[in-house]
This record gives structure tokens, sequence and C-alpha cells, in this order.
């Protein structure tokens, strides 16, 4: 009788353990399950955001034709979804900085890749650079002269070798080895631009610089168009990336705030991504988009704040342009001091925007 208590002792306390295990087992998995859950609801309430620009200037409705302004809002329009595509397929900020800023380059619209502007020998040198907020790594190629897409060569710069920047024909060397699309140098030339360099160096004018020199100085027709875009990814990273044919009747050699880290392009997670256009010289001389970060990281402003603090700096210089700009959190701001901008932005809120002309609050 005993051994048979002691039996059923025993086989019970097995089941009890077994059932225990079980539920321990249930527990977990249940946890898992919601541990789970909670992370595809958190990722899929990311935000996922795309802001763009092709350039500020004297964009004023007076000047613009109807036919005109529809090829710019289609263009805008095109490389906002092209880069929002690859956000929304579950691609990184930097790819769809890239697919963005391709669309724009490819296009003579812009003053960038294919509609780069001529410089004062009657060439073209085009800047780009590129920029991820999470790693702060960097890449920019400045004065190339033969590469169709000069943001893949950033990006080339960034992913591929120890540097920051590489110029000339030493960058071209480089990202040729790649399979970058190279071009004909005439490829860039373009009857507009042409027109713009006849009509600038018609206007310039003779100054003496600081040493007693003579220097040709252009009047600057105020028309810019260099492209850039901010993009946050469904992993929370910001990138910002910026191409330019730089300003027009430019020295030859002449690099601007483009492709310099800090000035025309910059993006940390910590605070936003911000891409520049306008005078470069003064947005190279305010450290324009590295100054807007700071204000938001030292100083606790919002993006919007940030920017019209810069845009303030650079107009008490009495330098002119504008700033595209996104935080961490998706939320998009953009200032200039000019009569407009080409701006757009798309948000996995649904919300999107196309504006051309002076500024709607
Ligand atoms: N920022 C460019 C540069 O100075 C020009 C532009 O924005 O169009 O090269």
């Amino acid at each position: 009788m005993l051994k048979f208590i002691s039996r059923l002792t025993l086989i019970t306390g097995v089941f009890f353990l077994l059932g225990l295990m079980a539920s321990c087992a249930d527990k977990k998995d249940s946890e898992q399950i919601d541990s789970a859950q909670n992370q595809t609801e958190s990722i899929a309430e990311r935000p996922l955001a795309l802001v763009i620009h092709g350039g500020a200037g004297t964009i004023k409705r007076e000047n613009m034709t109807e036919e005109m302004e529809a090829a710019y809002r289609a263009k805008l329009q095109e490389a906002l979804d092209a880069g929002y595509a690859v956000l929304e397929t579950g691609g990184n900020s930097v790819e769809a900085v890239r697919s963005a800023i391709n669309i724009m380059e490819d296009s003579p619209l812009f003053n960038a890749g294919k509609g780069a502007v001529f410089n004062s020998l009657g060439k073209h040198e085009l800047d780009a650079s590129i920029m991820e907020g999470q790693t702060l790594n960097a890449g920019a190629v400045a004065g190339v002269t033969k590469i169709k897409n000069p943001i893949d060569a950033a990006i080339l710069v960034k992913d591929s070798t120890r540097h920051v920047m590489l110029s000339g024909t030493g960058a071209e060397e480089f990202v040729s080895q790649y399979g970058i699309t190279m071009v004909e140098t005439s490829y860039f030339d373009t009857e507009k631009r042409l027109e713009q360099l006849h009509r600038a160096q018609g206007k310039e004018k003779v100054v003496l610089d600081h040493s007693g020199v003579l220097d040709t100085t252009p009047i600057d027709d105020h028309k810019y168009g260099t492209v850039g875009c901010v993009a946050l990814d469904k992993d929370g990273n910001l990138a910002a990336g910026t191409s330019t044919g730089g300003m027009t009747n430019k020295k030859f050699g002449r690099i601007g705030d483009s492709p310099i880290i800090g000035a025309g392009n910059y993006a940390n997670n910590l605070t936003c991504g911000v891409s520049c256009t306008g005078t470069g010289e003064f947005f190279i001389r305010t450290l324009a988009a590295h100054e807007a970060s700071n204000l938001m990281l030292y100083q606790e402003k919002t993006v919007d704040q940030a920017l019209e603090e810069v845009i303030r700096q650079i107009q008490e210089l009495g330098g002119d342009g504008g700033m595209i700009a996104m935080d961490k959190d998706g939320n998009v701001a953009w200032d200039f001091n000019t009569a407009g901008m080409y701006r757009a932005y798309r948000k996995s809120t649904g919300e999107m925007k196309i504006e051309i002309y002076e500024k709607t609050k």
C-alpha cells in the first residue's frame, strides 16, 4: 500500500512538473509573440518620409509659363515617388536619396547632372555629396566633368574608400573602375545654360579685390537649381544628399558648398538631415547644414527653428538661398530667403506637398 501511495505521488509529481513546464513554455511563447507584435507595431508606426529640393532663386509666378510650371511639378513628383518607393519597399535612406536625386540629375530642368551650368571657361564641373545619419559616414566628389550621376560617385566614395572627398580626374578614374556611367563632357551642354552663361558674362562687372588685383565678378542672376534630398527609412535612419553644377560663370576650379559635409549637406540621426542650395560661399562660411544640426543638439531648437536661424545668419552676411531638412521623427522643414524654391515632400502619414513659390504656412 505504502509503495502504491509513493508511486502515485511520484506520478502526480511528474505530471505536475510537466504541466508547469508546459505552462512556462506557453507563457514564454506568448511573451515572444507579444514582443514580436509590439516590434511589428512600432516598425509599422515608424514614419517614412522624403523631402527634396530643386534649387532656390528668383522663381516667380509672373516669370513662369504654365507649361514650365507643369514640367517642374511633374519632375518633382517623379523624383519624390522614385525616392519614396525605395522607402516603402524597405530600402534604406541612402538608396532613397540616390533614386530621387538621379531623376533630377537626368533632367535638364535642374542645375545638376544633365542640366549643370557652365563655368567661366564654358565647361561643366559638378559637385555632390551624401551623408548617413546613423554612422556619420559620408562621401563626396568635387569638380568632376564626366560622371553622369555625381551622387552615385559620392556614394561610392563613402562606401569604397577611406576618404570623404575625391576631386577631378582622381575621382573620375576611381569611380570608372566601378561601372559608374561616364559621359562625354558635351552631354552636359544645353542651350538654356549656355544662354545663362552668355547673359552672366555680358553682365559681368570689373571690381578690385582686397589685394587690389582686378577681378571679374559675375552679377548673380539669382537662379540656382541644385538638387537635394533627405530621407528617413524604416530603421529610423536619416540620409542627406546634394548634387549640383555649381554657379553659372563660376571660376574654373571653384568648389561650392554642395560637396562639403557640414556646409551644403549633413545628416545625423540625433538631430536632422539637411540639404542646401544658394550662393555656396555663404553656406560654407556659416557651415549651414551642420549649424542647423547643432542648433537642434545644443539649443534644443526644432528643425523649423533651426533652419530659420541659419537662413537669418546667411541673410545677415548678404547671402541667399534655401534649405530643406527633416528630423529623426520625420518632421519636414524648409526655409529660404529667395523668391521661391522648388521643393516637395511625401510621408507615410499620407501627406504630400509640392511647392515652388513663396512660403505658405
Ligand atoms: N550651392 C550651389 C553652389 O554654390 C549652387 C546652387 O545651389 O545652385 O555651388
